[in-house]
């Protein structure tokens, strides 16, 4: 009797459990795993059969009901209470033969096998077989060069010969010198080359040849896949800036979000152009800074279109209720980049191309967030405005209005009472990934972007209950691309965002080293956002994982209202991923970037 009371106890809160779950289940696939389940084996990585690595390592995720026991080729490894069991596999040169096996307490096994190869590593070329390698050589992608450009060639192939190239139509048998193996990455047999483009050089789309001689009868001939210009006059010097959210690149680096980039531009600004690589233009901006311009956002113009330069003028500022304005008069639109500083807070905006003829900064009182402006003529063509703040970075936007430059800089929320922090504000929620895109995967299967979205709809209540309009990012059956979810933002009004994610170990790092919550922001000036989300996600126990500024991700990129990336806790972590399973242990996140928010405005805000 007391037995039977126990299992319609148990029953009955598994059920409620079970409803509970299912009214969630759009967002989030979460079962209960009961032991009553047969014995099961679920490999998340690797996810295919056979798979190729360069690393010498490869992080693999699986699960089995947690009663079983897990192996991988015989070494018996930890089966988590979520049933998660993960390892970090030495990967030699190869093929690598994996067998994960589980066996239930009954003796019941299950076992899959997986085939990683890794490729043998480069090894130095040999001698007296001439050969000349496609592997190392450079250039690597086309490139446009001018006059007083310097082009470096490089190939790999059998050391200790004499080597040249040519550049067809400009010029032939320049002599190649070969690096030391401590110069050529651990090889011998690298051989470097340059050449100074000179004023008269032209050439359109040559392939560079590469000689390696061993004796008079005895040579090696090969041509690069990469294609040379020169420019020459009759080639386009301007483009104009074109696309959605067009942006230059610092340089020609480039990581898992993209390179770094110097800044954003807008539709219709002119730009320089001076070269090309791969499939980005190279710009002019002063005489001692250049950056890149992806090509699907330049429109070339025809060669005698004048270069973008001009006077810059006046500067005026004006104020409203929300934001003070600064303008500065030009006769084109020419491109720009701007930073935040903190202490003094300040925005600083560079406009290249221009050249001061500024003889008037008007100054009206409205203009109550400004402290001061002041213009510097940095280089030739690099025209600086200063503006000094009088109050904590919360966002500015730059665009052109005519010929007219225009810098919108907001000032700080006016809270009308200290008990009701957020109410009246717009607050946009971004929940990481959707759709198609499942961001991460825990070893459970659980994904990344169910997890985001649980997260995101628990803050979305929190905050509605505080009187903020909320704009959601996304709901879970949406999954508007980037460039949506900033257009979203920006036309919302919103005065803070903060995106939602999960982190993930990569696919060589130790999946139990790896753990806790982590917070971005790329611009200075809101950096204290940062710091506040992440001591209130340290508060809930999270481990620390970090603090990361000047990160690349898209929304970090909005200058226009303070921003945070909060990545709550790692899924590749087992420890961490239970974590995560647990829907309290996601509203009580919810509940600390709720109370983050609250702080910051509390600190930054003006009060009534
Ligand atoms: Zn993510």
């Amino acid at each position: 009797m007391v037995r039977t009371i126990i299992i319609t106890l148990l029953f009955t809160s598994n059920i409620i459990a079970q409803i509970k779950i299912n009214s969630y289940q759009q967002l989030s696939p979460v079962q209960p795993k009961t032991i009553i389940d047969s014995l099961f084996l679920q490999v998340q990585r690797p996810d295919k059969d056979t798979l190729r690595t360069f690393n010498s390592h490869y992080r693999i995720a699986a699960c089995t009901r947690p009663d079983a026991k897990a192996f991988i080729n015989d070494k018996q490894t930890k089966v988590y209470a979520s049933g998660a069991f993960v390892e970090l596999l030495h990967i030699n040169v190869d093929t690598n033969t994996f067998r994960f096996t589980v066996k239930s307490p009954a003796g019941d096994s299950l076992w899959k096998e997986f085939v990683i190869i890794r490729p043998a590593p480069m090894k130095n070329s040999p001698h007296d077989t001439l050969v000349i390698e496609q592997a190392m050589m450079e250039p690597a992608e086309d490139m446009w060069l001018a006059s007083g450009d310097i082009l470096e060639v490089k190939f790999k192939g059998s050391p200790g010969w004499e080597t040249s190239f040519d550049i067809p139509d400009v010029e032939s048998g320049i002599p190649m010198r070969e690096l030391s193996p401590g110069e050529g990455g651990g090889f011998a047999g690298v051989y470097i080359g340059r050449y100074a483009v000179k004023p008269k050089d032209e050439a359109r789309d040559v392939q560079i040849k590469f000689h390696l001689k061993k004796s008079f009868w005895t040579s090696e001939k090969k041509t690069s896949k990469a294609k040379i210009s020169i420019l020459s006059k009759e080639m386009p010097r301007v483009a104009e800036v074109i696309g959605k959210r067009p942006y230059l690149n610092a340089g020609l680096g480039e990581d898992r979000l993209g390179g770094s980039k110097l800044g954003f531009l807008q539709e219709g600004i002119r730009v320089e152009i001076t070269g090309k690589s791969g499939s980005q233009y190279r710009v002019r901006l002063s005489p001692s800074m250049e950056a890149w311009l992806p090509e699907e956002f330049a429109k070339l113009l025809p060669p005698d279109t004048p270069l973008p330069r001009a006077l810059a003028g006046a500067i005026s500022a004006a104020g409203n209720n929300s934001e003070d304005i600064v303008t500065l008069t030009l006769s084109e639109k020419l491109p720009y980049s701007s930073e935040q500083l903190v202490n003094p807070n300040a925005i600083t905006v560079d406009v290249y191309g221009a050249t001061s003829n500024t003889n008037w900064i008007s100054q009206p009182r409205s203009a109550k967030g400004i402290e001061s402006i002041t213009w510097r003529q940095v280089a030739a063509d690099q025209y600086r405005i200063i503006i000094g703040l009088l109050h904590p970075h919360w966002g500015y936007d730059i665009d052109y209005a005519g010929h007219s430059l225009r810098i919108k800089i907001r000032r700080p929320p006016v809270i009308p009472s200290p008990d009701s922090l957020l109410s009246g504000l717009v607050i946009a929620v971004d929940a990481g990934h959707g759709g198609d895109n499942n961001g991460s995967i825990g070893a459970t299967g659980v994904l990344e972007k169910d997890m985001n979205i649980s997260m995101a709809y628990y803050l979305d209540s929190l905050l509605s209950e505080k009187g903020v309009k909320v704009v959601l990012m996304r709901t879970e059956y949406d999954t508007p691309a980037m460039s949506e979810r900033i257009e979203n933002i920006l036309r919302s009004n919103a005065r803070l965002l903060v995106s939602i994610h999960c982190n993930s170990a990569g696919e060589a790092s130790d999946p139990l080293a790896l753990r806790g919550v982590s917070t971005y922001y790329r611009s200075p000036g809101f950096k204290p956002l940062a710091d506040i989300m992440y001591d209130n996600m340290l508060a809930i126990g999270l481990k620390p994982f970090g603090e990361v500024g000047s990160f690349n991700f898209t929304l970090n990129s909005l200058t226009q209202l303070p921003n945070v990336l909060v990545e709550t806790a790692f899924l590749s972590n087992p420890d961490d991923e239970m974590l995560l399973l647990d829907d309290g242990f996601r509203k009580k996140a919810a509940e600390q970037i709720l109370k983050g928010l609250e702080e910051f405005v509390r600190i930054y805000s003006e009060m009534k």
